[in-house]
């Protein structure tokens, strides 16, 4: 299952042989492409702490999302390609940066090369914990096999509506994919534990993004997520969406202060206490990474 060949990886279930070249939805081949790795310090504080966060961005994407903000390395084909060696002394170079972790970001689609990575890396002295920044629509039979290899689960969870899911990423059944991946992550990483910086070694974080006019899938998430998993992941509920040039009402607007305050009520309302948030500073372009800049990677 966690194979480039007859791949299905993701909730595409492309079946083609990315070993010999072909591409399924994702457009990528079995040799990892990576746009940017460098200290990130824009994730939850447990992620990035004092130092950051150790993220290689990885380009391609095996969802698709119209409203994207990284277009350019998820569609545009930007970046370098790299060996699973490479990968490896990418994850040692990090950590001897002062990374709290090494980050995937949009891993699904290479998984096997992050799994081998990860453990070449471990095999060479690789000591901070691995943290698989995801939307959520890997295969949940996938990721079993990552058992031991991600100490940190980053997940998405961006509709439980399969009718916005349809619309936004071609992807109708996101909602049952992404709630049988997140299963899994949970039942690898049970509990959250911290270092005493209050850094995550291990758990599962899930990100609750709230789309501009789309406030009820937002809370039907949470809802979901806490009637399922309760005090046994951590949320972070985002109003970071930014609108792309050329998207129609209501994706052409940023999220207003009345929809995010309904959300993070009502979240309180269901019992979610600890959840992360974010300023309205947040919901702007210079959140987006620098994507040019390849540091480490030429
Ligand atoms: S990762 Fe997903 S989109 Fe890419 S080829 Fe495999 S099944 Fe298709």
């Amino acid at each position: 299952m966690l194979s480039y060949k007859e791949c299905r990886l993701c909730g595409r279930a492309c079946c083609v042989d990315r070993t010999a070249g072909a591409q399924g939805f994702c457009k990528s081949t079995a040799v990892p492409r990576l746009a940017r790795a460098a200290l990130h310090h824009w994730e939850e504080p447990p992620i990035s702490g004092s130092r950051g966060s150790g993220a290689i961005f990885f380009s391609g994407c095996s969802l698709g999302c119209i409203f994207c903000q990284n277009e350019k390395i998820s569609h545009g084909g930007l970046g370098v390609e790299v060996g699973e060696e490479q990968l490896a002394a990418l994850c040692l170079s990090l950590e001897a940066q002062g990374a709290h972790n090494v980050n995937f970001v949009t891993p699904t689609h290479y998984m096997p090369s992050v799994r081998s990575a990860v453990l070449r890396a471990r095999e060479k002295g690789l000591s901070v914990p691995s943290v698989y920044n995801t939307s959520a629509y890997e295969n949940a039979e996938a990721l079993k096999s990552m058992e031991g290899t991600v100490d940190v689960y980053l997940p998405d969870f961006k509709y439980i509506r399969e009718d916005l899911a349809a619309r936004y990423s071609y992807a109708k059944d996101y909602p049952a994919v992404a709630k049988a991946a997140i299963g899994e992550m949970v039942r690898q990483c049970p509990k959250p534990i911290y270092n005493e910086e209050g850094i995550l070694l291990r758990g599962v974080l899930v990100r609750v993004l709230v789309l501009p006019g789309a406030v009820a899938n937002a809370k039907l998430s949470l809802r979901y997520l806490y009637d399922t998993y309760g005090e046994n992941v951590l949320y972070s509920i985002m109003r970071q969406y930014t609108p792309q040039a050329g998207l129609c009402a209501p994706l052409n607007r940023r999220v207003t202060e009345e929809e995010y305050e309904d959300v993070l009520s009502y979240a309180l309302r269901i019992g979610i206490r600890d959840a992360f948030t974010q300023e309205a500073g947040s919901a702007a372009q210079s959140y987006t990474p620098p994507f040019e800049a390849l540091e480490g990677l030429r």
